[in-house]
């Protein structure tokens, strides 16, 4: 039997072999993994092994059959390969601190990196608390939205239940994880109320104004206006100041999705279209798309953490509480409101006696990675200025884009950039059908394995999508792409 190499420790040597594979994977100068999946379906797909290999084999062959024919959404997709300071990070805290709880230099820095975040965006008046993803952390500002709703008709929904119809505006541009978040709350995902845009994808106002009204006269109790700061299709941010004084009038929750175009704020040229976000009672970023974390961290800010604290407590449980010491029990209660503080009776001494900040009971996770730490890596290393460079080139890629395509008579702009991403088409008057068309030459450019922009739509039109928030997306990567669609597209005009 091969001994288990956590009990001997060698990381040094092995972490530096897979940072090895792992920078080469980069270059993706390899194969497509489809391409060469035979090859390693032989070598992967064995029955499960009775006698260990070895972690030196199990290093090997992480780094020839698997990082090697890993994924290439990094480029340029929405999501996008973790920064080596984050990589650092979270490899570090895997180890250091499975958890993020206790009175650890961890916890701390899941705090610290939740204020720079609220500082860098200008949501300083807010507290947060991260968690996977885009999907969780919507679920959590509409789980602080439900409470608040309910909370001033004398309800405690998430005790109690709800017990009648409410409604959630959004516009048709959001995110679906919105309409889960309506399944997943008990309130149905139909109480979604999809508010119609204008060409450039934003929320109409008088359509929202007219929705509101129109649940107002059958009784039906407004629980929150969703706005975007940054669709995920195109980029579009919402009218957010004209919305978050409607919500701020009308008494409603005002959410603002920036999962993805929250950091858009740092660019000074876009910065006034979040004018706005003083208004919200909840925002959400994903660190995983523009800021570079690896996959698997999002924040929630809400205004008040005491209504996600009601949303969310667990309540007091005995395998946590009773294999803890009084300190703990103490700490946990004070958190939850239920003693004050100067019935604490025990003294802290260790980083054991405390839970630290108890976001296990303000989110729907309880075991949970310290995210923090890799977002306060990345911000220690390159700063908000660096940052901010980054947001910058890569709205700069998206005008450029833009710019090289409206004066080319063979590519087509569907919609002005907003932020890093750009709708455009090839374009050519004897095509007559462009969607299909560049449906085609889409399906060619991912196989030719170089660049993966996505496609969507843009008021019924096909589009391709690069959207930029790599830290590896750089500026010669625009004309590369633009290279290669004309070339694929003046082939298949030819043929
Ligand atoms: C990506 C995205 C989400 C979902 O986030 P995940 O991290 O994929 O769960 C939600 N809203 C917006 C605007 C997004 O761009």
């Amino acid at each position: 039997m091969n001994k288990d190499s956590a009990e001997t420790g060698n990381l040094k040597t092995l972490l530096s072999s897979i940072g090895a594979s792992l920078d080469q994977f980069q270059k993706f100068e390899h194969p497509d993994a489809f391409q060469s999946k035979q090859k390693w379906l032989k070598k992967l797909d064995i029955p499960l092994p009775q006698k260990g290999v070895g972690i030196k084999q199990v290093t090997r062959e992480l780094a020839i059959d698997v990082i090697a024919n890993g994924s290439p959404v990094g480029n340029p997709f929405i999501t996008t390969g973790a920064t080596t300071a984050a990589v650092l990070a979270t490899t570090a805290s895997s180890i250091a601190s499975p958890q993020r709880y206790l009175d650890t230099a961890f916890n701390f820095l899941e705090e610290l990196s939740l204020n720079w975040l609220t500082e860098m965006f200008s949501i300083g008046h807010m507290k947060g608390v991260y968690s996977s993803g885009g999907s969780v952390a919507n679920l959590i500002a509409l789980g602080g939205a439900r409470q608040y709703a309910f909370e001033k008709i004398g309800i405690d929904p998430a005790a109690n239940g709800i017990d009648r119809p409410v409604s959630i505006y959004a516009s048709m541009e959001c995110h679906h994880t919105i309409q889960r978040s309506g399944g997943v709350l008990g309130i149905g995902r139909r109480a979604i109320k999809l508010i119609e845009c204008d060409s450039q994808g934003r929320m109409k106002i008088d359509a929202l104004l007219a929705a509101i009204e129109k649940d107002q006269q059958v009784g039906i109790l407004p629980m929150a206006i969703v706005a975007n700061a940054g669709t995920t299709n195109t980029g579009a941010i919402d009218p957010l100041l004209e919305i978050g004084e409607i919500a701020k009038q009308k008494g409603i929750w005002f959410h603002v999705d920036g999962a993805y175009g929250l950091p858009g704020i740092l660019d000074e040229r876009v910065k006034p279209l979040y004018e706005g976000l003083q208004y919200a009672d909840s925002v959400i970023i994903d660190p995983h798309k523009w800021l570079g974390t690896s996959v698997g961290v999002a924040a929630t800010f809400v205004r008040d953490r005491e209504y996600l604290l009601r949303a969310f407590t667990q309540e007091p449980a005995d395998y946590l509480e009773g294999s803890s010491t009084q300190a703990v029990i103490d700490q946990a209660n004070y958190a939850r409101g239920d003693i004050q503080k100067d019935s604490l009776s025990a003294k802290i001494e260790h980083s054991l006696d405390d839970f630290g900040i108890p976001y296990f009971d303000y989110g729907v996770e309880l075991s949970a990675p310290c995210r923090g730490v890799a977002v306060w890596a990345m911000l220690r290393e390159i700063g908000v200025e660096g940052m901010r460079a980054r947001v910058i080139r890569h709205n700069d890629m998206a005008k450029a884009i833009s710019v090289f395509a409206k004066q080319h008579p063979n590519l087509e702009v569907l919609l002005e950039p907003t932020l890093s991403i750009c709708c455009f088409r090839y374009f050519d008057e004897r095509i007559t059908d462009l969607n299909s068309f560049n449906q085609q030459l889409h399906r060619r450019l991912i196989r030719e394995n170089l660049f993966m922009p996505s496609t969507t739509k843009v008021n019924g039109q096909l589009v391709i999508r690069p959207c930029y928030v790599g830290a590896r997306h750089l500026p010669a990567q625009v004309d590369g792409l633009l290279e290669a669609i004309l070339r694929i597209g003046n082939e298949l005009l030819a043929s």
